[in-house]
């Protein structure tokens, strides 16, 4: 177990390094006990390629909402021939129809952070059971909520270290390597639409807008809370 005095020393140095470095630690200390979430956001491409070579077979999950665009399961399958990978689902409990039986129609127009709580966070807490370390694209310059984001850090409520490699890049670095290394993206980022979510809670946004202001657009939400308390 790393302690709390381990993560500040391992932040402090990995500030400096690359994210293929972090990920080669990460095989290397958590082997098979790691995992990486994506959104299939232009950040997770990234990290997918990098744990594609640096990490070759480890895990890698999608919350499957059931409520995505089709641009992104399009992606998805683009980046798992491209990449050589398998991304695992992971899907709720009860399925859209199930959810609107249960709780009526349209859940995330009257209770959006429920919808989240059951759709996003339940499958999530369940798949980090079985691992220790995960990973995810999180990055500083994305919002307010997650300017102070460390790279290194533990979740209590999840019990896992979580480890954010591209914590301190910038959203036009992430599209640099994209770019350098041709790979695919989602195609509703070229109709302006730079965060991608479930598609009743993803809007496009005006040119220079905050990068996740169409992310629940009119409501107070931000997050869908997985990365609460990161
Ligand atoms: Fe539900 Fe919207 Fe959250 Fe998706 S983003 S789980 S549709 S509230």
């Amino acid at each position: 177990m790393i302690d709390q005095q381990q993560i500040a020393s391992l932040n402090a140095a990995f500030e400096n390094e690359s994210p293929q470095t972090m990920l080669r630690w990460a095989g290397e200390t958590f082997g098979r006990r790691l995992t990486l979430g994506t959104g299939l956001g232009p950040s997770g491409v990234v990290l997918m390629h990098v744990l594609s070579e640096s990490v070759p077979g480890a895990d890698v999950f999608f919350l499957d909402t059931g409520l995505h665009f089709e641009e992104t399961y399009e992606l998805r399958r683009a980046l798992e021939a491209r990449l050589g990978l398998c991304v695992r689902s992971l899907r709720p409990a009860q399925t859209v129809q199930g959810q609107a039986m249960r709780h009526g129609p349209a859940l995330w127009q009257r209770d959006p952070d429920l919808c989240c709580t059951l759709r996003k966070v339940e499958p999530l807490r369940r798949h980090l059971t079985g691992f220790e370390l995960w990973m995810t694209g999180l990055r500083r310059d994305q919002s307010t909520t997650r300017a102070t984001a460390p790279i290194l850090s533990y979740v209590a409520r999840y019990g896992i270290l979580k480890l954010n490699p591209l914590a301190n890049w910038t959203e036009a670095m992430v599209w640099t390597y994209i770019r350098a290394h041709d790979l695919p993206y989602n195609a509703l980022h070229d109709r302006g639409y730079p965060s991608i979510g479930c598609a009743p809670c993803t809007r496009a946004v005006q040119s220079g807008a905050d990068l996740r202001a169409g992310r629940w657009a009119g409501l107070a939400k931000t997050e869908c809370g997985l990365h609460l308390a990161a």
